[in-house]
């Protein structure tokens, strides 16, 4: 966002985009929650094929499970006076022939991402729910992974806390690393608690 363009404006040119349009087998579809005045940024991957049809991110059991990790119920989640949910990738990108959603066009983050952070000067915490999110915001460590690189939250406190992603997918991981659930989840908890109004 220049200095001279309104939120609106910027807004409007993210919603318009269709940098990647030929890569896109449901075609351009930005999704995001943003107003200024937000204070918590969840940045995900991609919509997934639900929420592009539907229009709001995050409304599936992968969405009830981040809530629950956040402590924040729904209406507060949807609150674009509190929460900006602006992914890594804003439109579905499709599928992998292997199976499974491909990953976040690598166009959209890198021209996004830049001017809609400056136009949110109140988020206090930024969490990064997956590895597309984490290598962008953090970059990739040599030979970490995701594993490690979440267990080693603390390191980007105050402004940044890595998850994995909520699917179902991660319900074994969960069990392999509980140390997630009684070290992670209660500073994240209290980092949301400490920015978000009630
Ligand atoms: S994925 Fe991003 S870069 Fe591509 S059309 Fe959608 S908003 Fe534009």
């Amino acid at each position: 966002m220049s200095a001279s363009e309104s939120f609106a404006a910027l807004l409007a040119r993210v919603r318009a985009c269709r940098l990647c349009a030929d890569h896109l087998p449901l075609g351009p579809r930005p999704l995001l929650q943003v107003l200024p005045e937000a204070r918590l940024l969840v940045c995900g991957q991609a919509p997934g094929t639900k929420a592009h049809e539907s229009g709001t991110p995050w409304d599936d059991p992968s969405g009830e499970r981040l809530r629950e990790w956040l402590g924040l119920e729904r209406r507060q989640f949807y609150d674009p006076r509190q929460v900006a949910l602006v992914g890594v990738g804003l439109c579905y990108p499709g599928r992998l022939p292997q199976g499974g959603d491909a990953p976040p066009r690598p166009e959209c983050a890198p021209l996004w991402h830049p001017p809609l952070r400056a136009a949110l000067p109140a988020i206090g915490l930024t969490v990064l729910v997956g590895s597309y999110a984490q290598d962008y915001y953090l970059g990739r460590r040599r030979g970490a992974t995701m594993t490690e690189t979440v267990r080693a939250f603390r390191d980007h406190l105050p402004a940044l806390i890595p998850t994995p992603h909520p699917s179902w997918r991660t319900t074994g991981w969960l069990a392999r690393n509980p140390w997630f659930e009684a070290e992670l989840l209660p500073v994240l908890r209290a980092r949301v608690r400490g920015i978000i109004a009630t």
